[in-house]
């Protein structure tokens, strides 16, 4: 058994981390950069290591920083969180090869998802339905016009080394192709080393309908139903919800089965997410996450199970605390992400927290690692807090929402809180009609 976990994160996945940790008797070691000292995840773990300068590159995805703090620490196993480290198969070789666990799938199985055309080759083996496309990598220009013309226009154009919804760009007709092209080759040269791209048609109207997976390691997979996050801007995620408002039980087993089944096949260890597109009752793999997923909360609302505690078994190698039968899903949960943002143009804005105030009572949860005082620093990712709620049915969820957003004060910086106060007047999210493209539409017509 884990004795003491060292957390190679910050904010409120560091602090989700700990907590797990507490509550199962485990010590937690912190790590944080010389912009963190103050971090709240710092003040709660049991130890904390000052790995590096403020910039990301030189802390918190410094492999040989991590390490050290591990040897120091007398840690023996590593929570990655999500982002930073957590998807590198290099690290994860790393790691084991200094003899400390990785809590998180395999270096293989992540190198195999990591890479957008293998994942889908080897999904699509697996039985796993895909987007119609190109075979695999794209090699030039005349190839690409050649695909557009097979599988017909609009196609998008994606880095096979893509995340974080860069390096995809949307041709509409054959006359965007060469643009489209050559930006998303640039893209993924400059953002991940890698210009490789390949094509996929491109869905008008689909949901973001994703299926949370956890493997044993040893062959056995459960899943954990789906869940909606439709409600993106630039591709990325603002508002997700479990169950998927439009996805019917006899789907959800359906779909389920497949991925859990598809996970166990391949002896997946730990949580994984596996990404569709959902339009007129199929669903299309786009890609898997090897990894918590942000919004892995509403997952744990509606089924009341700690995912984190999950990985941290199965990477102690013993069994998960429940199986497939065990899994009944209880009422309906929706997570708001937080950003320390300022609308209309979503352009950051960290600086200090002059008052904090969390909301609570019944079905509501705030992961935040914000506090009275504290000061945002420009260095990270936005994202500064997520609310979750859970209620018996959506409408309930949905009035909670409401009434949670009204509790929270963070005053001092902007963030986009009040966006969705907005949404919460659209007839359209009471009644769970939208698409992937809807809130791209909505911010057009109110904040453009
Ligand atoms: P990333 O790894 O950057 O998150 P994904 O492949 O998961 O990229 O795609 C992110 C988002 O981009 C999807 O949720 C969807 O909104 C959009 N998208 C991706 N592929 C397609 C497609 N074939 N058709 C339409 N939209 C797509």
């Amino acid at each position: 058994m884990f004795e003491k976990i060292l957390i190679a994160n910050r904010g409120e996945i560091a602090l989700r981390v700990i907590r797990a940790c507490r509550e199962m008797g485990i010590k937690s070691v912190a790590v944080h950069s010389t912009a963190d000292a103050d971090a709240m995840h710092v003040r709660m773990a049991d130890e904390s290591v000052c790995i590096g300068p403020p910039s990301g590159t030189e802390s918190y995805l410094s492999i040989p920083a991590i390490i050290a703090a591990c040897e120091v620490t007398g840690a023996q196993a590593i929570h990655p969180g999500y982002g930073f480290l957590s998807e590198n198969a290099n690290f994860v070789q790393i790691v084991e090869d200094h003899g400390l666990a990785f809590i998180g799938p395999t270096a293989e199985h992540i190198r195999v998802m990591g890479d957008k055309i293998t994942a889908k080759d080897t999904m699509k083996e697996l039985g796993v339905p895909c987007v119609p496309g190109s075979d695999g990598g794209v090699p030039d220009l005349a190839a690409a016009k050649r695909i557009g013309e097979e599988i017909g226009y609009p196609v998008i154009i994606k880095a096979t080394a893509g995340g974080g919804g860069r390096g995809m760009k949307v041709a509409q007709t054959a006359a965007d192709m060469e643009e489209a092209f050559m930006t998303a080759r640039a893209e993924g040269k400059a953002a991940f080393g890698n210009d490789e791209v390949y094509i996929e048609k491109y869905l008008t109207t689909p949901r973001h309908i994703e299926i949370q997976v956890f493997g044993d390691g040893k062959g056995k997979a459960v899943h954990l139903g789906e869940r909606d996050c439709s409600l993106q801007r630039r591709h990325q995620k603002v508002f997700e919800e479990a169950p998927g408002p439009c996805i019917t039980p006899a789907e959800r087993a359906a779909i389920g089965k497949v991925c859990a089944d598809a996970v166990a096949k391949i002896n997946y260890i730990g949580a994984g997410t596996i990404e569709f597109l959902y339009e007129n009752g199929e669903f299309y793999f786009i890609e898997m996450n090897t990894r918590l997923q942000v919004e892995h909360p509403v997952t744990e609302g509606i089924f009341g199970v700690d995912l984190v505690r999950e990985q941290i078994r199965v990477a102690e190698g013993l069994p998960m605390s429940f199986s497939q039968d065990d899994l009944e899903i209880n009422g309906h949960s929706i997570e708001v992400r937080i950003n320390a943002e300022k609308l209309p143009n979503f352009a950051p804005c960290p600086g200090k927290i002059t008052a904090y105030h969390a909301p609570g009572g019944l079905g509501v949860r705030m992961d935040s690692a914000l506090y009275d005082g504290y000061s945002i620093p420009p260095y990270y990712d936005s994202l500064i807090g997520k609310l979750i709620v859970h209620g018996r049915d959506r409408a309930e969820a949905l009035a909670r929402l409401d009434r949670a957003l009204g509790e929270l004060i963070i005053d001092g910086i902007d963030t986009t809180v009040p966006l969705f106060g907005a949404l919460l007047q659209e007839d359209d999210i009471h009644t769970g009609n939208y698409n992937i493209h809807w809130l791209e539409q909505w911010l057009e017509k109110n904040m453009g």
